[in-house]
């Protein structure tokens, strides 16, 4: 298994630095499957070309072998999932985006040619231009004979396919890191949670807005429909813009001028609302990794902030990304997280200016979600309470999100906006709140926004 990256001058010797591997040296490393070796075969200021050699071992692919055509295949001379694997052990670095030596690369465009010697490209050439023209490369196919010697006995599965674009090193490693496996399908490693993640942190910047954003997805994740709806999900919500087919030229633009985020455009306005409101003692209930914690934080309005949720890893992960160990004492005393839940009447939720429920409402079936209305309206009876959850109309603009699918497998139900607003309504009246609801997000003229926020407060003599 071959597949080489070559830079062009002027000072094509910088690949060196990127890949973090010194044109001089051969260079050797044990993976899972066999050795990979890392060689250049040229590395002159005018052009530099760096080889991966994987050489898979027999012993490797006869493990787990049943019956005798399970012995005999192509693993060891296509590239394929292996090479994912030797890549991200061979160039870690690279894909993590980091040059240590020389930092002020890795954002630089550069000329550059992908060379994968022989590729089984489930799809055929077509599937091959699809996956790679969108990202902006120029793509060469050639079709492999069968046999050089004879060729009348016509073409094989094989390709060699040869990908040129100016582009950075790190975005062409993460390209070839997931579409690899996406091209040849047998992906013999281990399939779970972290493939997801994977997938996301190395298709970050692209795989939101690549017009073959499903058939990557359901291909890199063996069609496991909980994976697939994981990551729909979080490429939509967490996700940039519209899924619709880019232009390249777009989508190198886009890249430097990625826009905000949904969840960021809504935990934003969550905040700025909250400070409009002259909250200053604020609850977030299912408070999550902490995100709308830390932007309270960072205003000196909010002078005691409190987090809470049901799950202790979750209030693990906000305390790390808040740092709240190194915080000085001050910025300490300003914040709190518990765990507790949302269902049952707490003293701890009780004399809060505000409470937030950002993205959790839906989380709830119907019993607990009766569960928590009276706890938070009745018991904690914040001043103002802000909630948001999806809007159902927008799903149907996700073109990967098929018909009647939720955004988030854990999901128990997405509203229209009269659904919403209609629970809105009924609660106000119930507890004796009143209430605005607003959309959150891009509006479409006839599906509204993809979420929406209710924002309830006491009347003021009520409150005061
Ligand atoms: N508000 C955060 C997290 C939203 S995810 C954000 O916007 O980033 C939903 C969160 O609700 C999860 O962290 C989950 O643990 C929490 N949650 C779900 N059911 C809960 C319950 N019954 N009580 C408290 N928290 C709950």
């Amino acid at each position: 298994m071959l597949l080489s990256i070559s830079q062009a001058g002027p000072a094509a010797t910088d690949l060196g630095y990127l890949l973090h591997k010194n044109p001089a040296n051969l260079h050797t490393a044990d993976v899972p499957s066999g050795v990979a070796r890392v060689f250049y075969s040229e590395a002159t200021p005018e052009r530099c070309t760096a080889h991966l050699l994987l050489e898979v071992s027999p012993i490797e692919l006869v493990r787990g072998a049943q019956q005798l055509e399970d012995y005999v295949n192509d693993r060891p001379y296509v590239a394929s999932s292996y090479v994912t694997v030797a890549l991200g052990r061979v160039f870690g670095t690279a894909l993590g985006g980091i040059c240590q030596r020389r930092p002020e690369l890795v954002q630089q465009r550069l000329p550059l040619t992908l060379t994968v010697e022989v590729i089984r490209a489930r799809g055929g050439a077509d599937v091959l231009r699809r996956l790679f023209a969108p990202l902006g490369y120029e793509v060469e196919i050639q079709q492999l004979p069968l046999d050089e010697k004879f060729p009348e006995w016509g073409e094989s599965r094989y390709f060699r396919l040869v990908l040129r674009i100016d582009g950075t090193v790190h975005d062409a490693l993460t390209h070839l890191y997931v579409l690899l496996p996406v091209l040849d399908e047998e992906k013999h490693y281990y399939i779970g949670d972290d493939e997801v993640n994977k997938l996301l942190r190395h298709g970050e910047g692209w795989l939101a807005s690549h017009p073959e954003q499903k058939l990557i997805v359901s291909r890199y994740l063996k069609r496991r429909s909980s994976l697939m709806d994981q990551a729909f999900a979080r490429l939509h919500d967490e996700g940039s813009a519209p899924v619709d087919a880019v232009e390249p030229a777009a989508l190198l633009e886009k890249d430097l001028e990625r826009p905000l985020t949904l969840h960021t455009q809504r935990l934003n306005l969550v905040a700025k609302r909250l400070k409009e409101l002259g909250a200053k003692q604020v609850l977030d209930l299912g408070c999550g990794e902490g995100k709308l914690l830390r932007r309270l934080l960072a205003d000196r309005a909010f002078t005691r902030i409190a987090g809470m949720d049901v799950s202790h890893r979750s209030l693990e992960t906000a305390a790390a990304r808040l740092r709240l160990d190194q915080m000085a004492a001050r910025q300490r005393a300003r914040i709190e997280l518990f765990q507790g839940s949302l269902l049952y009447r707490d003293q701890r939720l009780a004399g809060f200016d505000a409470a937030a429920l950002v993205e959790v409402i839906e989380h709830l079936d119907p019993p607990r979600l009766a569960a928590m209305e009276r706890a938070i309206f009745e018991f904690a009876r914040p001043k103002h309470l802000l909630v948001t959850t999806p809007n159902r109309e927008y799903n149907i603009l996700f073109p990967t999100l098929p018909p009647d699918r939720l955004r988030h497998n854990d999901h128990r139900f997405e509203w229209t906006r009269a659904e919403f607003a209609d629970w809105a309504n009924r609660m106000a009246v119930r507890f004796g709140y009143q209430v605005t609801v607003e959309p959150v997000g891009p509006l479409d003229e006839v599906h509204g926004a993809p979420s929406q926020m209710a924002v309830f407060s006491l009347p003021q003599e009520a409150g005061a």
